[in-house]
């Protein structure tokens, strides 16, 4: 008997993190972390789900949400088998669509609609095959792998045979990796310390924290105020001391003259690179910035809309790091096409996560990266901030300064039962009980 998707349904999911100040910033001083979930069911004996989500910090969540109920038609009532092999047909079906596509196109509130849907696709194939997503990628040929990705747009930067020849090269030694991951881990970075609204001692003791925990990496939100800046990566650098690299994160903050002033002088402090100093449209300003305050360098992703943007950050050097993020680009087809233009151009790729569940997903791209693409965790960490973990069914374990590699089946994206139901807007427990005040 044939099987069909039968389902999806969306649930508007938000954290109160507003009231502890976590995930402050100079452009987000009070984010309530949310996730436009959306769950695909289907009428396979399984009866497995596949589950993902939109990240979003708050009011608009529920715009969100209808984002992704706009994309019912093209999953409810599809053959499951075909679904599953061919989800680079369902992506590029998705995209284009000829009238969707109006409101972005390939950015925004439908892009990241497409996201959580095509991630949920991913998570229910994974589910199926009984693997982690990172290994069922990893475990691809080259050839099926290609096949996952739209080159449109791109071919004047990559093409297939160019991404062919990436993907071959790494063949050899896959086995090897995937045991190395299984055995040790992939390297993380720690942002918990350095959230804007913290005072200095939480930032002292947070920083000593990080190091005794074994991270090699920390990050600092920049931008606010100039003279807090200097004296919150002072203390920060004099805790850590001169050996563990100290990022920093402008959030977009500043214009691309201002990037420059600030950033030099917060230079006495050694940052090693510094994060959406400005606008993530605006590629020609990051070339030159990173050309202004070499040898400090530039990173971004997080807010970059899609595969294009990427392109045109490599091809003008504007980007030291590529900061990919699990949710924002159209899913795992899309990040696919941004870590072969990575590996293409050298850059290496140290995702953007956090947020709620951001972690959880993008550890998968990292370490199938690892396994099956640049082959390499030189210079690359994964973001791990310390919030919302508990809320997963399958969450990171980080420990050593390291992402353990997930084994269970699916891509860790399945939220527990009860967090839907208390931290559902506006009628859950959490937000209609208490005088929480409403978030949109
Ligand atoms: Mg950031």
């Amino acid at each position: 008997m044939r099987t069909r998707i039968t389902g999806l349904a969306t649930h508007d999911i938000r954290f109160p993190t507003s009231l502890e100040l976590d995930g402050s910033d100079a452009m987000n001083p009070d984010p309530d972390y949310s996730a436009a979930y959306v769950v695909i069911t289907t009428d396979a004996a399984d009866g497995l789900e596949g589950h993902g989500f939109a990240f979003t910090i708050g009011r608009g969540n529920d715009v969100q949400a209808a984002a992704i109920t706009a994309l019912e038609p093209y999953v409810v009532g599809r053959d499951l088998e075909s679904t599953m092999d061919d989800l680079g047909a369902v992506w590029k079906e998705m995209v284009h669509d000829s009238q969707l596509r109006w409101l972005g196109p390939e950015k925004g509130v439908m892009h990241m609609a497409i996201s959580a849907v095509v991630n949920a696709l991913w998570d229910l194939k994974a589910k199926r095959e009984g693997k982690p997503v990172w290994e069922l990628l990893a475990d691809l040929t080259p050839e099926q792998i290609v096949e996952l990705v739209d080159f449109r747009y791109l071919t004047d930067a990559i093409t297939p045979g160019e991404a062919l020849a990436i993907l071959r090269r790494a063949e050899a030694g896959r086995a090897e990796r995937k045991a190395e991951l299984l055995n040790t881990g992939y390297p993380a970075y720690t942002t918990s310390p350095g959230w804007l609204g913290y005072d200095d001692a939480k930032l002292r003791k947070l920083c000593r924290e990080a190091v005794a925990e074994g991270f090699k990496q920390i990050k600092l939100k920049v931008g606010a105020d100039l003279e807090d800046d200097i004296r919150r990566l002072r203390i920060a650098r004099s805790t850590v001391g001169p050996d563990i690299r100290i990022a920093i994160d402008a959030n977009q903050r500043w214009d691309v003259s201002t990037a420059i002033a600030w950033v030099r002088e917060l230079a006495a402090f050694d940052p090693w690179w510094v994060e959406e100093p400005t606008s993530p449209d605006d590629v020609l300003g990051h070339a030159t910035i990173a050309r202004a305050i070499a040898p400090v360098r530039v990173a971004t992703g997080e807010h970059v809309q899609n595969r294009v943007v990427f392109k045109q950050l490599l091809q003008t050097g504007a980007i030291s790091y590529l900061q990919l993020d699990a949710a924002r680009v159209a899913g795992v087809n899309e990040n696919i096409a941004i870590l072969l233009l990575a590996a293409k151009f050298g850059v290496p790729v140290c995702p953007h996560a956090g947020g709620v569940g951001l972690c959880e997903l993008v550890q998968h791209l990292s370490m199938f990266d690892y396994v099956a693409v640049s082959g390499s965790v030189e210079n690359r960490v994964i973001e791990y901030v310390d919030h919302l973990h508990e809320h997963f069914v399958d969450p990171v374990r980080v420990a050593g300064g390291h992402y353990a590699a997930p084994t269970a089946p699916g891509f860790s994206a399945t939220m527990r039962p009860d967090t839907l139901t208390r931290f559902a807007f506006p009628g859950g427990p959490v937000w209609s009980a208490g005088g929480r005040r409403s978030a949109s």
